[in-house]
């Protein structure tokens, strides 16, 4: 079976076909600039093509990504018949879509209702969706939700003190993302450590651009750091994570900023790069603080001191911890970072092999626990297009 896995972004179309039963990737690529020029990454069997192309929308891309997997120089498939199916990353479930769904007509009506609450998101996803009904009609397609992996949290976690009524008649609560990356990683470390994922208490820390926890406990979710959007939590690259909201209100006031101009701040002028003053890259931020930088370090300190407070109030929430699980760009590749975030969290068990830590592995699952440790910490990358190829696979085989 091969199945087709999209991921639209604002300006991007980012895709990946897989040959299921051998789980392996035949191609894959992004579209970028979608809506402003336009240029393709496509990759196969190691090689990388790339060209510039006019694409006016996700459509037009679309129609790009189908030639280049099907034509004779760079395709790995004779015609696009040969798709089995196609499975869409939709950001955002909403309250009514708490799984992975078979997309039909109800289902693209309900992503547009939730609209108001998905505005970055939403509008590619559903252009991406009815772009491949155009294309490709008959293939069963598939929407695998940011947030269904919520849909286990209780309303404790997810209702926000305000009045009862913005939450009934305004859907405001917390609703949580990056669910596909957690589920998956929470999945893959019970395999990893040869334990049934119900006897474990688990949290998964996906730190990239943007970053979340997860607290899993028996298999799923239990709390997680996002909340209405992907701006609660951990500090970002460039959001800022948890904040009193009481600031927002005081920069609208003292400084005129309009509600836009106060959201780009907390989304794209904060986190890492706020901080620093250098860059949302925590690479960049890192060689900083070596040299000296004291914003650089103190961006840092501020981000390590995010993450840990999560983790105590997780371990609290599940009374007790078996394992932590790193991930996503930072997670899996700054071993600084995950040294940090760990040190001087012995009184909850947790405590690493610095060398291992150090001299990792890249790409596969790796333990970094220090010998007798009460909780097991991994490294294990993240795959969030190969879960999607999994729930699509299952679902368009129904
Ligand atoms: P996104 O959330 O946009 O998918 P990523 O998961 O790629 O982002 O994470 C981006 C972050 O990960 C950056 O801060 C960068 O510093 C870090 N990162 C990514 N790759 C590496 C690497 N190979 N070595 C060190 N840091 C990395």
């Amino acid at each position: 079976m091969k199945i087709l896995v999209l991921n639209a972004g604002s300006s991007s179309l980012k895709y990946q076909l897989f040959q299921m039963e051998s789980s392996e990737v035949l191609a894959k690529g992004t579209c970028e600039r979608i809506g402003a020029g336009g240029f393709i990454t496509h990759k196969r069997g190691g090689k990388s093509y790339t060209e510039e192309v006019d694409f006016p929308n996700h459509g037009v891309a679309l129609k790009k990504v189908l030639s280049l997997l099907s034509s004779k120089e760079y395709g790995v498939i004779a015609s696009i018949a040969e798709i089995d199916a196609v499975g869409h990353r939709v950001a955002h479930g909403g309250e009514m879509l708490k799984e992975s769904s078979v997309i039909t007509e109800s289902v693209i009506k309900y992503l547009e209702t939730i609209v108001p609450i998905n505005p970055l998101h939403g509008p590619p996803a559903i252009a991406g969706i009815k772009a491949c009904f155009a294309l490709m009609p008959g293939v069963p397609q598939v929407a695998v939700f940011d947030t269904s992996f919520y849909s286990t949290v209780e309303a404790s976690k997810y209702v926000y003190a305000l009045p009862y009524e913005f939450y009934e008649n305004d859907k405001i609560r917390r609703y949580g993302f990056h669910g596909t990356s957690h589920r998956y990683v929470s999945a893959k470390l019970a395999e990893v450590l040869g334990k049934p994922i119900e006897d474990l208490k688990i949290i998964t820390c996906h730190l990239g651009n943007g970053s979340s926890i997860t607290a899993v406990q028996g298999g799923k979710a239990i709390d997680t750091s996002m909340g209405f959007t992907p701006q609660e939590g951990v500090v970002m690259g460039t959001r800022v994570g948890s904040l009193d909201p009481t600031v927002v209100t005081y920069l609208m006031k003292t400084k005129g900023y309009s509600a836009q101009e106060v959201e780009d701040i907390l989304n794209k002028k904060s986190g890492l790069l706020g901080v620093s003053g250098i860059s949302n890259d925590l690479r960049n931020v890192v060689d900083e603080a070596n040299k000296g930088n004291k914003r650089a370090r103190l961006a840092i300190d501020v981000l390590i001191t995010s993450i840990k407070r999560l983790i105590g109030a997780y371990t609290a929430e599940m009374n007790g911890l078996d394992a932590i699980v790193f991930t996503a760009g930072i997670g899996e590749n700054q071993y600084n970072i995950r040294e940090m975030v760990c040190g001087n969290m012995s009184y909850l068990g947790i405590e690493i092999d610095t060398e291992k830590n150090a001299s990792f592995t890249r790409g596969i699952p790796f333990d970094i626990t220090k010998e007798g440790a009460k909780v097991s910490t991994w490294i294990i990358p993240t795959d969030e297009e190969y879960m999607i190829a999994i729930d699509t696979q299952r679902l368009a085989s129904k």
